[in-house]
């Protein structure tokens, strides 16, 4: 047992701590925003397993798969624990809040904390799979990582985010000083290409797959979605067009690569799903994207979350067979509305005008700076702050 008082700390785009209790009601409001969407659950994912399931897109999967098909989970994830007075990770609070919640709902869950990278990780799922979620109907791969141990031949892979062939200047915000500058970032050497690949491209995702099929765990018919984002033209030299953008076009070389090979022996489905920006771990920390963040929701007027982003995945394409979302057959958008010439044009006429001294008028920073904090359970509607939170528990 260890109840204390938690006071947010945090540096930068790095909160170092997080609140059992705020994380708890943001679980409850995305369960709850299924729950209203779909009064009766689907038919077709009876078993599902989610890679990055604790925080993000990949959280917001976990959910939809639960409360929109009661599909039993099994989460993958990397988080700390509590240890010694200090507080566990957000991802580790939600993880506990959705037990808690499939538990009263009745729906089976089961996590699996440590490294997806790694074949022991692989190893431990499938005997969980094999026990109680065999035979897959799908699999999400939602991971974010700054770095994987590469299974094989044990070299770490660092994945930098920085633009290719030439030096790129744009402006951020400093975080931490909350001040407007200009940010300059030095293009990527070859093998830092290379390790990004490594990192956020497709080779995991296809071992992931590889290894579900050899031990005859995947459902003829199974589906699986990776996530990749494509963005205004004002982060392209460092997202579409950078590091990361070019471990996407790995991503989805990996999607087609999967349906030639099992779509034929397996039936599997694979697909990449382009969807928006949002506020998450990874993307506050990515250069350039929190002031676009903050510029967007004045722009597009139905900002999605990730759990509404996945409710029009796992409701009206997985569910709902709904082909408009389709671009190509292995190509899902659900970032149509923030692509939308108007949506962007009105970002590129906020942009150049944003200065430390207007960024609250111009843009929806406060906004923005609730959301991030919001990720680590703060500054949640309902919560009492000067109340002391149970920091050890588990699920
Ligand atoms: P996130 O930081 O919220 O979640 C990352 C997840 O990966 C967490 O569950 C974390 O525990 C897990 N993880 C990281 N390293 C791991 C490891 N070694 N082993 C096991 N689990 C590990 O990130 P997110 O923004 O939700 O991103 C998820 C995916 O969605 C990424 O592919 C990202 O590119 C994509 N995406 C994000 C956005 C956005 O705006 N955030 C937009 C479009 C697509």
């Amino acid at each position: 047992m260890s109840l204390q008082v938690i006071k947010q700390r945090k540096r930068g785009f790095i909160c170092v701590n997080a609140h059992p209790e705020g994380c708890r009601r943001n679980i409850g409001r995305q369960v709850e925003a299924i729950r209203q969407a779909v009064p009766k659950p689907f038919e077709g994912v009876k078993n599902a397993l989610i890679i990055g399931a604790s925080t993000g897109y990949g959280l917001a999967s976990r959910i939809a798969a639960a409360w929109a098909f009661g599909a039993k989970t099994l989460g993958v994830f990397f988080e700390r624990a509590p240890k010694e007075g200090s507080t566990a990770t957000a991802g580790y609070y939600n993880t506990m809040a959705f037990h808690e919640q499939a538990r009263e709902a009745a729906l089976y869950a089961a996590s699996l904390n440590g490294d997806a990278f790694s074949d022991d990780l692989k190893r431990q799922a499938a005997e969980i799979i094999r026990k109680d979620l065999a035979p897959l109907d799908l699999v999400i791969y939602s991971l974010a990582s700054p770095r994987r141990i590469h299974p094989r031949t044990g070299q770490t892979h660092n994945a930098v985010l920085k633009p290719i062939g030439r030096e790129f200047t744009s402006k951020t915000i400093d975080l931490n000083t909350e001040k407007v500058v200009p940010v300059t970032l030095e293009p990527a050497a070859e093998n830092e290409i290379e390790d990004t690949v490594a990192v956020m491209g497709g080779d995991d995702w296809q071992l992931w797959m590889e290894m579900l099929a050899s031990e005859n765990l995947l459902a003829c018919g199974a589906r699986t979605v990776a996530y990749s984002y494509i963005g205004p033209e004002v982060t392209w030299p460092i997202y579409r067009d950078g590091t990361i953008g070019r471990a996407k076009l790995d991503l989805e070389k990996t999607a087609r690569r999967l349906n030639t090979t099992f779509g034929s022996k397996l039936g599997l489905e694979a697909f990449v799903s382009v969807n928006k920006a949002v506020v998450t771990q990874a993307s506050a920390a990515i250069p350039v994207v929190p002031l676009y963040l903050s510029v967007l929701p004045r722009v597009l007027k139905n900002n999605e979350q990730p759990i509404g982003q996945m409710r029009r995945l796992f409701v009206d394409f997985l569910a709902g067979g709904d082909q408009s979302l389709l671009v190509e057959p292995w190509r899902v958008r659900l970032d149509t509305a923030e692509l939308s010439s108007d949506v962007q044009a009105g970002i590129a006429r906020i942009w150049p005008v944003v200065t430390t001294e207007n960024l609250y008028q111009q843009t929806d920073f406060t906004g923005f700076k609730r959301a991030f904090d919001n990720l680590f359970g703060f500054d949640v509607e309902g919560v009492d702050y000067s109340q002391s939170s149970e920091t050890e528990s588990s699920w």
